[in-house]
């Protein structure tokens, strides 16, 4: 089972290593800041951590966020109806 497989079967171990991040993740985006680089910076950073994970499987965000409908998307929407 390798250390990704074991942190998705406890998402609580993986909050709580994420705040033990805070900190070197604040430093870290407080470079990135003004940077003119940023967007490839952060479109290489997606590609490298989702290729390793697959949302289908974690599911979180579907599990913590409810959906957001603004009164633009509920207008958009109701046109089908
Ligand atoms: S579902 Fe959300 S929390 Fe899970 S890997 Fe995807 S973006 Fe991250």
């Amino acid at each position: 089972m390798s250390e990704l497989d074991r942190l998705m079967e406890d998402l609580g171990s993986l909050k709580s290593i994420a705040k033990g991040w805070k900190t070197r993740n604040k430093r870290s985006l407080a470079k990135l800041r003004g940077s003119k680089d940023l967007d490839r910076i952060a479109n290489t950073a997606h590609s490298e951590v989702f290729a390793t994970i697959d949302c289908m499987d974690c599911a979180n965000c579907c599990k913590t966020t409810g959906p957001l409908f603004r009164s633009q998307d509920i207008n958009q929407l109701a046109h089908y109806f």
